[in-house]
């Protein structure tokens, strides 16, 4: 199967998902997590119609992105654990970072994209199992609080959700109260109106999972093996 196939199939299960669930499938945005794979992979990807790219390395990244530049409109969004001493880079290349995980990468996030002279849309990760392994915040931390009376003063960053990958399960339904969790969270967070603080998205749902995700709200879903194929790390 081809990268354009994979696409075209993953894009049908999302608008059977979003049926089901009383949804159109135009707001559901399908990122192709394209770490591992070459640019010429990703132009085939764009060429099958997806503008929003995940990549979880800023150093791989760096490397891929003067070839894939000239893409128009496409959306370049770090999803790994960005370390604070990569904040600088991070900020030149992405368009965003859906991956924050402490008030410290926030600031450093701002003070980067303040010196470009950009703004950069941010997502903040919810670590919705409270696995020790993982990164992202737990549920109901002091440090999301922070995180979200401090968005006012970062104001080269665009708060717009919240991003979460529940834990690993062979069964995907498993993951169902994980999403319902990140859910709930952002409905609980988006009704108190805070000033600098979108709600509007929430990503969660990778290859094996997205359907469970986009019955339970999710309206973007991160998805690599199912389009690109098996890689060789994560
Ligand atoms: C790799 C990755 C994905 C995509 O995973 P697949 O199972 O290949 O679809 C999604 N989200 C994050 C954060 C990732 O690192």
């Amino acid at each position: 199967m081809s990268v354009a196939q994979n696409i075209a199939s993953v894009q049908k299960r999302i608008a059977s998902a979003a049926q089901r669930s009383g949804r159109r499938s135009d707001e559901i945005t399908l990122m192709g997590v394209s770490k591992t794979f070459p640019p010429p992979t990703m132009r085939e990807a764009y060429a099958a119609g997806i503008r929003v790219f995940g990549e979880n390395r800023v150093q791989e990244f760096s490397q891929k992105a003067n070839a894939v530049r000239d893409l128009d409109e496409a959306e370049w969004h770090m999803i790994g654990h960005l370390q604070s001493n990569k904040a600088t880079t991070a900020a030149e290349v992405f368009t965003a970072v859906d991956s924050i995980d402490s008030l410290k990468l926030a600031e450093k996030l701002n003070a980067s994209a303040e010196e470009l002279g950009k703004k950069l849309d941010v997502l903040i990760e919810i670590n919705v199992g409270g696995e020790a392994a993982k990164s992202g915040l737990a549920l109901d931390s002091g440090e999301l609080e922070d995180l979200l009376t401090a968005a006012p003063k970062l104001e080269h960053l665009e708060f717009r959700g919240l991003m979460t990958i529940p834990p690993f399960t062979q069964d995907a339904q498993e993951a169902r109260p994980y999403f319902c969790k990140l859910r709930v969270l952002r409905d609980q967070i988006a009704a108190r109106r805070l000033p600098a603080i979108r709600m509007e998205v929430l990503s969660m749902g990778m290859s094996h999972d997205f359907e469970i995700a986009i019955e339970e709200g999710s309206n973007c879903v991160r998805v690599g093996t199912a389009i690109f194929g098996q890689r060789t790390r994560d």
